[in-house]
Order: C-alpha cells, then structure tokens, then sequence
C-alpha cells in the first residue's frame, strides 16, 4: 500500500517504515519532487498534524499522513508541547533544545524522578479521499538529568521511558523504542485502521 508521510526528518521516516511494515510502502514529499517547508502555525499538535497532512493532500490526492509531537514536561506546565521543535529558537538543533531542557528544569528545581515527569505525545493524521482520521499515542517517562546514548533522534538521549526506567530511550534497540514509544503506538492504530477499512 503506498502512502505519502509528511516529513523530511530521517529518523522519523526509518522508524515509521519499521512500525509499519513491508505491507506499507511510504513515499516522502522530496520523493514526489515537493521541497517546500510546510510552516506549522498551529497553536496544537492537532491542528499542526492536520496541516501537514492537508498540505501534501492539496498537492498530490494521494493517501498521505502527517504526525505531530510533542514533549509535555510536568514542571514545566506541559511546555515545550507545541513548541519542541524549535525549543531552543529558529535554526537551533537537538542538542541546543536539550540543553534548553536540562537548565530550564534545574532553574525550576526539578531533581528528583518524579518531579521530572514528562510524555511524548503524538497526533497522527491520516488524509484518504479529502477525510482526514486521527490517531493519538502517547509515551510517558521523566527527563534525565544528563544525556545519555546515541540512538534514535531528537530529545531521546534525555528522555527515560516508564517501560524501561534504568537507560535513556536513545540507549534503546530502535525495535524496542518503537514497541513502547508515542508515534508506534499512534501508527499502529492508523495500520489497523488501513488494514480494517481498506
Ligand atoms: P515534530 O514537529 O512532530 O517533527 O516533532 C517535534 C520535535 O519533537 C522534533 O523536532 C523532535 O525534537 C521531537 N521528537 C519527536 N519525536 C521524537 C522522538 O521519538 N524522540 C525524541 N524526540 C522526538
């Protein structure tokens, strides 16, 4: 089954073919010749994922799907959410947001585990026929007080998942991230779905 997924970033794209499977052949925007940035001016995830989404349906009437996530930290009255990818300001990269991170949650004197609480969150939004469905997951953890590992992408050397309380989600096998994290479980629903409906 071919299905376009809005995004550019490498990780996201090699753990969503994992998640999904060999049954689903995904196609990105740079594949179908579509370079333009897709601005996310939504004030939630919701409204962010169906941006995207609508953005490459407009463009190409294929079946295509977008996700939007974000880190919702206790202490930090759920920020970054909306606002993870540019954490840290425009043009800044993962390392500049977890180091964001770490001052911000020692300047509000979170230190101990469970004042560190955190989930990622993630809004799927599937696009068939100009209809668009949504699919929710979430991973709840707490943040590290340091980094830790090298695999997967983006806050995981930081973040620590409840399923697996003694290692940093970047310490992880990616099929193991992949088992317990917010976008599988929002992605599976979605293959579900495809698989019940189509
Ligand atoms: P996006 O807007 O959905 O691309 O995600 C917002 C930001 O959340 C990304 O730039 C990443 O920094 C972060 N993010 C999304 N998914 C993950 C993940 O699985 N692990 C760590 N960080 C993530």
């Amino acid at each position: 089954m071919k299905i376009v997924f809005a995004t550019a970033n490498k990780g996201k794209l090699r753990e969503a073919a994992e998640i999904l499977g060999p049954e689903f052949e995904l196609v990105t925007p740079a594949d179908l010749g579509i370079t333009q940035e897709i601005e996310e001016t939504g004030t939630t995830l919701e409204e962010n994922s169906l941006i995207k989404a609508c953005f490459l349906w407009d463009r190409t009437a294929l079946m295509c799907f977008a996700d939007d996530t974000g880190l919702e930290v206790n202490a930090l009255g759920g920020a970054p959410g909306v606002y993870t990818a540019r954490y840290a300001g425009e043009g800044c990269d993962f390392n500049d947001n977890m180091e964001k991170l770490l001052l911000e949650l020692a300047a509000a004197g979170a230190v101990l585990p469970e004042q560190r609480k955190a989930r990622f969150r993630s809004v799927v939004t599937l696009i068939i026929g100009g209809k668009p469905y949504t699919f929710e997951g979430i991973m709840e953890g707490r943040i590290a007080t340091e980094k830790a590992g090298c695999g997967g992408f983006g806050y995981d050397p930081v973040f620590i998942a409840d399923a697996y309380p003694d290692r940093t989600v970047a310490e992880l096998e990616d099929h193991t991230k992949n088992a317990i994290s917010h976008r599988g479980k929002a992605l599976r629903q979605m293959a579900l779905w495809l698989r019940e409906n189509l």
